[in-house]
């Protein structure tokens, strides 16, 4: 098994120069020497074959002895020199200082067809990071991890990506709902890969240890190799860059809000530079339409990450990152423009959206309230988003039985009467008239419709499923929803279980309705 290895973010930024494991303050440096650590019985449960192929390996390599030993941390990779991360953050609001790659070792960077892909080990054991945990991972959060990772890149949202998930063959101790009751778990190794896993937080550890030398040094090594289109060494660059970011991470809250995607931690840890969705941990599909709703256990009482909350979170978040990087930009005003800015574009690209997924070619800022009442008529009773998305394709502009053709998306039909029924009927009226004024046939709508409506998504429930079985050794049903969830926008018939409604059973189960940050 070759890989083409070609380590920049180790080579061109400053180490930790000490090389043991000890849980540590680290200055000066984005980065510490970390070993992965050996699993006790390791065992290889999915490997993504277009993962296999982005680094130029072939499915025999993925059931080679050598894959499994490498990605489950048993052996290192010839030329590889592990380390972990160096970062810190905003969790819930508040600066929690230095936190890092407290569970994640990075193997290195390879490269193929002009394709930078840093690997990354999650569950891999403690770093000088770690804090006070084990640096370990639970079978459960990392099925969710890698499926969803894959499902989240077919559904064309930015996203990290995974590549294999391994069981390590040891027992991790977790308090799953942290109520005192604590139960082994399998543990468990995904390899996550991405351009670069540096996240805003790598940034913000600098800014606060007032380490503006390192800091100018990072943010550098970031335009060079991930935002070749900015202009370096002029006054606008860092500004540049800052702007950039805001962009792509508005572009990445779009596509969750799109769909029903809802992150659940969104620490700035947890926030790629490259505006990908990284760190899937208590994050949760939108089920019944709820702008409320948040999947984090942790996060009930506030509810600071709920769905309709994000794109305002994001902004804080880039709000952060600016401050960061004042002593680059040196300009408050002008990182106050980026953030205005932000502002503005959120409408707009909020309404394109909108407007793409009832349908709207030529949408005009008058449609502005139409997609306001439809979402506040979704959440007058539970209607499930994405069966109402996808069956209001089947409405057009001369249906007699509109409020027939979404019934499927509502939870309690029985509630669909008097004054709900009145406001669905009105609403789906003005949707009709609305239709008039479109160029397109209602065949070709839907054609377009069905493009940004997906079909499949990773239902909360379903992921449970597939970690049930997986907790009796049955590794079917991960495949199953893999391979589904590669075409979420196309019909397949066969796999019409899963264009249905979250079970009653799901509603307040722990795992569907209810996560928790213990993984
Ligand atoms: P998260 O909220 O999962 O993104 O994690 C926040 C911080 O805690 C990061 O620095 C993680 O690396 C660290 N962390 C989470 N779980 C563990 C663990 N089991 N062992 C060590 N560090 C962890
Ligand atoms: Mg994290």
């Amino acid at each position: 098994m070759k890989l083409n290895l070609q380590d920049t973010f180790s080579k061109e930024l400053p180490a930790d120069p000490i090389r043991e494991q000890s849980r540590r303050q680290v200055m000066n440096a984005c980065f510490s020497y970390a070993t992965p650590r050996i699993p006790s019985n390791p065992s290889l449960l999915h490997v993504s074959d277009e993962m296999l192929e982005a680094l130029d390996l072939s499915k025999e390599d993925a059931a080679s002895e050598e894959f499994l030993s490498i990605f489950s941390g048993a052996k290192l990779l010839e030329g590889s020199d592990p380390y972990a991360m160096c970062y810190g953050g905003f969790q819930f609001g508040n600066w929690a200082g230095q936190l890092g790659d407290g569970r994640a070792t990075n193997l290195g960077e390879v490269v193929h067809n002009d394709q930078r892909w840093a690997l990354q080990l999650k569950g891999a054991g403690e770093t000088p990071y770690s804090r006070r945990a084990d640096g370990l991972a639970v079978l459960r959060s990392s099925i969710r991890e890698h499926l969803c990772s894959e499902a989240m890149y077919h559904l064309g949202v930015p996203t990290t990506r995974s590549l294999s998930l391994a069981l390590t063959g040891d027992e991790v101790l977790r308090d799953m709902m942290y109520d005192g009751n604590t139960a082994y778990e399998k543990g468990a190794v995904v390899c996550r890969m991405a351009p670069s896993f540096i996240r805003f937080g790598n940034f913000q550890i600098l800014a606060a240890n007032k380490d503006t030398d390192t800091l100018r040094v990072l943010t550098d090594y970031t335009i060079k190799h991930f935002f070749p289109e900015i202009k370096v060494g002029c006054e606008e660059t860092y500004l540049q860059f800052f702007r950039e970011v805001a962009s792509r991470t508005l572009d990445m809250v779009i596509h969750w809000q799109r769909v029903g995607f809802v992150h659940g931690v969104m620490n700035t840890d947890n926030m790629s530079i490259l505006g990908l969705t990284i760190d899937y941990g208590p994050y949760g599909w939108l089920e019944d339409y709820d702008y409320n709703w948040t999947p984090n256990t942790t996060d009930k009482a506030h509810r600071r990450y709920r769905y309709g909350n994000q794109p305002n979170i994001t902004l804080w978040n880039v709000a952060q990152l600016g401050h960061s990087l004042l002593a680059l930009i040196e300009d408050e005003q002008a990182l106050k423009s980026v953030l205005e800015e932000y502002k503005r574009n959120y409408v707009e690209r909020y309404h394109h959206m909108m407007a793409s997924k009832v349908g709207l070619e030529n949408s005009t800022p008058e449609d502005r309230k139409l997609f306001i009442r439809l979402e506040e008529i979704l959440q007058l009773s539970e209607a499930d988003m994405t069966i109402f998305y996808r069956e209001l394709t089947n409405v057009d502009q001369d249906s007699n039985d509109a409020l027939e053709v979404i019934q499927s998306a509502f939870y309690k039909p029985e509630e669909i009467t008097g004054d709900i029924a009145e406001q669905w009927s009105q609403w789906l009226n003005d949707y009709k008239v609305r239709l008039k004024n479109e160029d397109r046939t209602a065949a070709e709508r839907k054609i377009a419709m069905d493009k940004v409506n997906p079909k499949y998504v990773l239902r909360n429930y379903m992921a449970q499923l597939a970690i049930d079985k997986a907790d009796l050794g049955d590794y079917t049903l991960i495949a199953e929803f893999y391979e589904m969830l590669k075409r979420p926008y196309e019909d397949q018939p066969e796999m019409n279980q899963w264009y249905a409604k979250r079970p009653d059973w799901a509603r307040h189960k722990v795992g569907c309705s209810m996560l928790s940050c213990s993984s």
